[in-house]
């Protein structure tokens, strides 16, 4: 048997203080997750958790103390940072309840749901799938994995985003409408979670464009920092 194309390369993201990796198999998302994002972009309250997904290959890995670089991506004249908790998901399954959610994290890492925001906006507007807006190539950068035992208590933990020293993003994890665990019950009941899922958690309030030359320093207390420079 031979393949009639070159299998495209398993993706993985670095497990901190290990040599070891950890495989991507696919990378959820969750939208408006903070309340105070949510009002940002027009709405309110507590709605029932929704997802989106970007494709494996979409992450841009940054190794621990570096710098990583995305182009600054086709098509869109507004590129937004989201600032994100991810969520590795170690033991796979379906149905999970929220309080047995825990078990099925492998770990934490710091990523960014880079967004071509005017895109989004206009499929929105036509009640079109986000795709083009979300799921482009180098949407996911991600820091590396730092295994659950390690990483403090992420639930309450601060969240930032700065530009050029400046704060944009500065929020807390406990400050998630639908937590960590709660996620992962509405999840694997809509899908069954395998291991090596990623899982973008949302963003807080103050997204805004980033352009080329800028560096985004981010971060979630407990976890390794994310700088990404948009070339
Ligand atoms: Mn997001």
């Amino acid at each position: 048997m031979s393949f009639v194309v070159t299998p495209p390369a398993t993706v993985s993201v670095p497990v901190l203080g290990t040599t070891d990796r950890f495989p991507v198999h696919r990378i959820y998302c969750v939208g408006r997750n903070y309340e105070e994002h949510a009002k940002e972009m027009g709405f309110t309250g507590r709605e029932p958790p929704f997802f989106f997904l970007k494709p494996a290959d979409a992450v841009v890995v940054v190794d621990a103390g570096t710098t990583g670089a995305i182009p600054y991506p086709s098509l869109t004249k507004n590129l937004h940072h989201e600032i994100e908790l991810v969520v590795a998901i170690g033991t796979g399954g379906r149905n999970i309840a929220a309080g047995d959610a825990e078990k099925h994290i492998f770990g934490y890492a710091v990523g960014l749901d880079m967004t071509r925001r005017d895109l989004q906006n206009e499929m929105k507007k036509q009640g079109r799938p986000w795709s083009i807006g979300k799921a482009f190539d180098h949407s996911a950068p991600i820091g590396p994995i730092t295994p659950k035992a390690q990483a403090g208590d992420v639930n309450n933990a601060e969240i930032y985003l700065q530009v050029g020293n400046q704060d944009r993003q500065r929020s807390n994890v406990s400050k998630l409408i639908w937590s960590i665990a709660e996620t992962i019950e509405h999840l694997s009941a809509a899908w069954e979670l395998q291991p090596g899922d990623l899982i973008y958690t949302g963003t807080p309030e103050g997204v805004a464009a980033v352009v080329a030359g800028d560096t985004m320093v981010g971060g979630v207390s407990g976890l390794e920092p994310l700088t990404v420079t948009v070339e």
